[in-house]
């Protein structure tokens, strides 16, 4: 097992003749600490997978090197990193055995066959493919034929890490739900560092002590889920995590404080005047109230979610999306809001902006 790392990392795919390289992946540096479970969040075509490719080196990067503890394998080919992977679609051979399956990465390296099968029954346990082990692999649903990939990851004990890039796409629901609970208890019980990657929130923060979100080619944040709901370092994080997301309103300072559309607000810290570029609050819906003083608004919208309602409001040309709780009232005469000074972010060009005396 090892600690991975990354130094200066950038990827540009080969592009079409004429036209300049795209950084699909723009710069990492990221240390991945050994035996942590993480989650790799963000939407479709962020990088997600070139990262992880990069990991188990099915790509090289064009720029900065990877480690393993000490060392350097930014040359190696994937066979040379331990490293298993499972994709998001099975990778399974049809005419084997699901046991034969199961036991493939482990007679790769010359396991002796009593111990290859006492993995692959515990393995096929874990996965609830006992009752299959005989079976061959060409005759599962999608479902079964995506825990033989899971499982073909699980199996070897001798690996750096284990990646999933999305494995539970092609999973109905409810067993998706089974599965992301029993790849946790196991990453309790072995071990060994696990990335997932997901575009799903609810399954990175269900999965992950550590989640790293990206964004458009670069990692934006990696915290606990509680960091990243607490207090989103960019943007981004805020309105990605969370539902609905952070509210992002657009304002300008007066002596180091909030204005939003001419209210002056307190953001609980003093920041800096001279601050220039795009300035923006933050505030989540579940930290906005119905209140006697404040900003004017009308209500638009109220989504019943049985203990909250969504309240959608706007406020001049700004759409406002608050949480309240079933027990309390809507104001049916000129409603007002006011925003938690404790929760109440500021942003300029959609990085946090630390106190100004911190
Ligand atoms: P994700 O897994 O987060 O959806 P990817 O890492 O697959 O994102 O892709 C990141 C970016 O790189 C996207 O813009 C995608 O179109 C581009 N890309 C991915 N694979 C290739 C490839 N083999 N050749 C060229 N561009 C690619
Ligand atoms: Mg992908």
């Amino acid at each position: 097992m090892s600690r991975i790392e990354f130094r200066d990392v950038r990827h540009a795919y080969p592009p079409p003749p004429g036209q300049a390289p795209v950084y699909a992946l723009k710069e990492v540096s990221q240390v991945w600490e050994d035996g942590g479970a993480y989650a790799l969040l963000g939407p479709s075509g962020c990088g997600k997978t070139t990262l992880l490719n990069i990991i188990s080196g099915l790509l090289t990067p064009s720029e900065g090197s990877i480690r393993f503890d000490e060392r350097d394998v930014t040359g190696l080919p994937t066979s040379e990193r331990q490293i298993a992977q499972v994709f998001q679609f099975p990778v399974v051979y049809d005419t084997m055995s699901v046991f034969d399956n199961l036991a493939f990465p482990l007679r790769n390296r010359g396991m002796p066959e009593s111990r290859v099968s006492q993995r692959v029954t515990e393995i096929a346990e874990m996965l609830d493919l006992s009752e299959r082990l005989g079976q061959r692999a060409s005759g599962l649903t999608a479902d079964g034929k995506q825990k033989i990939s899971l499982g073909r990851g699980l199996v070897r004990e001798d690996v750096n890490a284990i990646l999933f890039d999305e494995p539970l796409t092609v999973i109905d629901p409810h067993l998706k739900w089974q599965l992301r609970s029993k790849l946790k208890e196991l990453h309790q019980q072995i071990g060994v560092t696990m990335i997932y990657v997901t575009h799903d929130q609810v399954e990175a923060l269900t999965f992950a002590d550590k989640v790293v979100v990206m964004h458009d080619g670069g990692v934006v944040q990696v915290g606990s889920p509680v960091e990243l709901f607490n207090r989103p370092r960019h943007t981004f994080v805020g309105y990605f995590i969370g539902s609905p997301g952070m509210n992002i309103l657009p304002c300008s300072l007066d002596r180091g404080q909030p204005v939003f559309a001419n209210n002056l607000l307190s953001s609980g810290y003093p920041v800096d005047t001279d601050l220039s570029g795009k300035l923006e609050i933050g505030i989540r819906p579940e930290f906005i109230r119905f209140s006697d003083d404040g900003i004017a608004v009308e209500i638009q919208k109220v989504e019943d979610l049985g203990r909250y309602q969504v309240v959608t409001v706007r406020h001049e040309s700004s759409q406002i999306k608050m949480l309240v709780g079933e027990d309390q009232a809507i104001p049916s005469e000129d409603p007002k809001i006011s925003f938690d000074p404790d929760n109440l972010r500021i942003y300029c060009d959609d990085w946090v902006v630390e106190s100004a005396h911190a």
